[in-house]
């Protein structure tokens, strides 16, 4: 349990301080730490970015980014003036690193007035290229301290291919140590996704279960019914697999694939995780034709709109070659898992957003009941629901009350809405509290991100050469392409989904 009670004064800087992440996540996180006891007794934000603005402007515009969408609502006005006398703005122009020597001043102006332990967090919020040269005038102005004094923390996407992140980190490393630096993957911090940690580790019988020779493949689906909106821009370099899969669907099959960790070390369990990754199964020219899918999503109608297909979306490229779909079946050769698959998908317009994880066990060895009885018959799974509801369900047969003997599957659900009445925190929330008490576990460390991007690059270096012929492949509000439908049914299984919350 974390209390502010131990924290450091802290100094937050905020690079894209008038950027839509800080306005949707890191401002509000901030201030709803603030409102729970979760911020250090002495703390200055220092909102940066071009715009010249004054602290009572910033002040205003991160109450409106707070007030639009903060898990706990408006700010209420008590709490918000004594958080907003702690926010201050300073340009910078990141192509001008003489304004880094008005940050510094201003750094040091905090610094004297909270005292000699004070810690202070840089938070890069801006483009991926912006990276090397905010660390780099870092380094210039001398404001890079060590581990105890300064925390740097990358937003993703973490390099776009393996030679970039290799690039990215040694540039960073050559800076800051590996302490300093929190890359951040924001599912990580998801309430759910911890979860996984406890249920497989604090609970004694799942473990004898979680193998190979009791699961017979295991799904990983993260669909969304929005487009790329107006990220178009930023999306068309970039897709489905760079977006979704090199980050945040390899750390959940990480989750769900690692052996037990000794302790809760960082180390100890990104060293497990990056065990997963290590024993993932190359791709093959043959697997890459056998094993991936990707997609494009046509124009089509959501909720009785009209919705345009990717290629007409703004700033995309209107013969673009990118995937806004991709599923792909991955195998960890070790001897827990060898041979079972693991499938993932991942999409935008698609029929519902959510966030799924699906074990599937193997049937019973003798069926023992009469066909009739068993019509509804269904192997034993468990559901891991990330997001929108927040449950996991575990699947078993059941006998359907009456004179009869007639089996159908029910539901053993432990629905978060229903067990606790505390609001869970924000991802951004539990993981800015992490950087300021140094808790790493969350974060991804160097090789961590290397090795993924490794497994993934034959993928990647396939889908750019050879141009798809078949985009757009699907349409929007449908589950995407035919091909990842058959991807996943070759094998004699089908992509599980939960019905749509009614609530
Ligand atoms: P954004 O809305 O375009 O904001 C970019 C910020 O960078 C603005 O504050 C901009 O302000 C500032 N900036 C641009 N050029 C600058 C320069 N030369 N010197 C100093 N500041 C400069 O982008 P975003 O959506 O917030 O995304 C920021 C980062 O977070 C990206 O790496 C993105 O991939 C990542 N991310 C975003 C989200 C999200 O929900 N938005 C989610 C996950 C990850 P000025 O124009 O005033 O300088």
């Amino acid at each position: 349990m974390k209390t502010s009670i131990n924290l450091k004064p802290t100094i937050f800087v905020i690079f894209g301080g008038t950027g839509d992440l800080n306005m949707r996540k890191l401002a509000p996180a901030l201030y709803n730490l603030y409102a729970d006891g979760f911020m250090p007794k002495k703390f200055a934000i220092i909102g940066t970015a071009r715009k010249k603005l004054n602290d009572q402007k910033f002040q205003d515009t991160i109450k409106e980014g707070i007030n639009s969408f903060s898990r706990s609502g408006k700010v209420k006005d008590d709490k918000w003036a004594s958080f907003a006398a702690n926010v201050y703005y300073n340009p910078v122009d990141v192509s001008e690193p003489e304004t880094f020597g008005v940050l510094k001043t201003s750094i040091e102006k905090h610094k004297a007035e909270f005292g000699a332990d004070t810690q202070v967090v840089y938070y890069l919020a801006v483009a991926p290229n912006l990276f090397p040269l905010i660390a780099q005038c870092l380094a210039t102005y001398d404001l890079t301290g060590d581990e105890e004094s300064v925390r740097i923390v990358i937003e993703k996407p973490f390099g776009r291919d393996l030679e970039t992140a290799k690039e990215l980190n040694a540039l960073l490393t050559g800076i800051f140590t590996e302490k300093q630096i929190y890359r951040i993957d924001h599912y990580l911090g998801k309430e759910t996704v911890q979860n996984i940690m406890a249920f497989r580790f604090a609970n004694s019988f799942l473990e004898p279960l979680w193998n190979r020779t009791y699961i017979d493949h295991i799904q990983i689906s993260v669909t969304e019914q929005l487009g790329v909106g107006d990220r178009g821009g930023y999306y068309d370099g970039s897709g489905a697999l760079r977006d979704m899969i090199q980050n945040h669907l390899l750390q959940l099959l990480c989750l769900i694939g690692m052996e037990t960790p000794v302790n809760f070390d960082a180390d100890e369990i990104r060293n497990k995780k990056v065990d997963v990754l290590k024993a993932m199964r190359p791709f093959s020219s043959d697997d890459i034709r056998m094993s991936t899918v990707r997609g494009q999503y046509a124009k089509g109608w959501v909720e009785g709109k009209e919705v345009p297909g990717y290629r007409h979306e703004t700033g995309v490229d209107p013969d673009s070659n990118t995937e806004t779909f991709a599923a792909i079946k991955f195998f960890v050769d070790n001897w827990r898992w060898q041979g079972i698959p693991f499938y993932v998908r991942t999409g935008k317009r698609l029929f519902q957003t959510s966030s799924l994880i699906t074990i599937q066990f193997k049937d019973v060895p003798h069926h023992i009941f009469p066909s009739a009885v068993t019509e509804h018959w269904q192997q034993n799974r468990l559901i891991i629901s990330i997001q929108p509801e927040m449950s996991i369900r575990l699947q078993v047969q059941g006998k359907r009350p009456g004179l009869d003997m007639v089996l159908n599957p029910v539901d053993m659900v432990f629905d978060y809405k229903g067990t606790y009445t505390s609001a869970a925190p924000e991802a951004y929330e539990t993981l800015l509290l992490d950087v300021m008490t140094g808790d790493q576990t969350q974060f991804m460390r160097a090789d961590q991100v290397e090795i993924a991007w490794e497994l993934l690059m034959p993928v990647v270096k396939s889908w750019e050469s050879k141009k798809s012929l078949s985009f757009p492949n699907y349409t929007a509000d449908s589950w995407g392409p035919e091909d990842a439908e058959a991807l996943i049914a070759r094998d004699g299984f089908h992509w599980f989904t939960l019905p749509l919350n009614k609530d």
